[in-house]
């Protein structure tokens, strides 16, 4: 291959090796470096050795897969690997890492797997109540305990099914409509939702609320994500104690968080129970009702309003979350503050917004 066209091969795809006839490393890319693929003349592994052979001799382009770590022990790069014969005995190799595709495959075979065993439990459930219902049929006061049961299975079931199609819905679809919210229309609706659920605990709902926020994004999302962080502080919490509802400007950042006096999360669990079906006490989580899905709805409603959510625990001593969502700018304001070298004072905010509205075009 002609020396000034070497560059040239910079420009294709993914990780690029040309071998001369005396298996020689004529070119490398870059990004070959870091994976430790070559040595200082030839190609390092003896599989892609015997793959450039197979190919010089046949003449026939090969693709193969192929793993390796970087250093013993590390996690393997996988690669889709292809050789190509070139004019003069070159072989080109070309090597796509496809690690992230098979990680990607993984989680998502693993999920199918989770959602079956979740599924599993209240299906086999309501299947041998239905059986106990058959042969109980001559005693009303069994039927009655057994029906009661399977309403709670049912019940079970739906909630998973709804917490699934959120979480998907969440995934795909990112923000259908996007507005400036009064808080207290979220809050408000979210002390509504649980506020039966808290009275039945005994449990106080302390709201504190800076009434002045507006946040930028889906109201349905929004209510979802703190529904679901005050039925966990209810839920993980012990009867007659108080539950704080807490909304706050932090900068440029809106700060909502719902804390609770509960049993709470110890640290080490904490950074994996927002994974989907990620539970510290499953019996307890069955218990509360719960899906396991809570949380990672919570963390994609934040992801998808470009702001994340955090947690403060520690076992025993209740819990903090904290949705952290970028707060609403009122547009004429960002239209002032666009040229960096003319920064606007404050004060002159208000007169300059009263002459945009009155000359739209501006
Ligand atoms: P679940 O439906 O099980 O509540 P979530 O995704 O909402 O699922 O929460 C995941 C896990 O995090 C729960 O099973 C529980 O172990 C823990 N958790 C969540 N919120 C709290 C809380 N306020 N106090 C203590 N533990 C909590």
């Amino acid at each position: 291959m002609p020396v000034e066209l070497l560059p040239a091969l910079n420009a294709l795809p993914g990780l690029v090796i040309l071998v001369d006839v005396d298996g020689r490393i004529a070119f490398a890319s870059a990004a070959v470096i870091p994976y430790n693929l070559v040595g200082r003349e030839r190609v390092r592994s003896s599989r892609l050795r015997r793959l450039i052979t197979d190919v010089r001799e046949s003449g026939q382009p090969q693709q193969m897969s192929y793993d390796r770590a970087r250093v013993e022990g590390a996690e393997r790069d996988e690669f889709r690997v292809h050789a190509a014969p070139l004019p003069e005995q070159h072989v080109l190799l070309t090597l796509e890492d496809v690690s992230e595709e098979r990680r990607l495959d993984k989680v998502r075979r693993d999920f199918v797997a989770n959602v079956s065993h979740e599924l599993k439990t209240p299906v086999s459930a309501l299947s041998l109540l239905a059986e106990a219902v058959q042969e109980a049929s001559d005693d009303p006061d069994a039927v009655r305990h057994f029906t009661e049961r399977m309403k709670v299975e049912a019940q079970r079931l739906a909630t998973l099914v709804n917490d699934l199609l959120d979480l998907s819905m969440l995934q795909g679809e990112g923000l259908k409509a996007v507005d400036p919210i009064a808080i207290t229309d979220i809050t408000t609706a979210v002390i509504d939702a649980v506020h039966l659920l808290a009275y039945s605990r005994g449990i106080t709902i302390e709201a504190n609320v800076d009434e002045s926020i507006v946040v930028f994004g889906e109201k349905s999302q929004l209510v979802m994500a703190l529904r679901n962080l005050m039925t966990n502080a209810v839920g993980y919490s012990p009867e007659h104690s108080t539950i704080e509802l807490i909304a706050a400007h932090n900068g440029e950042v809106v700060e909502i968080s719902v804390r609770d006096h509960g049993e709470g999360i110890p640290e080490a669990e904490q950074p994996r129970i927002f994974e989907r079906f990620y539970r510290v006490d499953p019996a307890r989580s069955r218990a509360t009702g719960g899906t396991g899905l809570g949380l990672a709805i919570v963390k994609h409603v934040c992801e998808n309003h470009g702001g994340d959510c955090t947690v403060i625990s520690a076992a025993g001593e209740g819990a903090m979350f904290t949705m952290r969502l970028p707060a609403f700018v009122d547009p004429s304001v960002l239209v002032d503050t666009l040229d960096d070298d003319d920064l606007i004072a404050e004060a002159d905010i208000p007169a300059l917004t009263n002459r945009l509205e009155e000359e739209p075009s501006a």
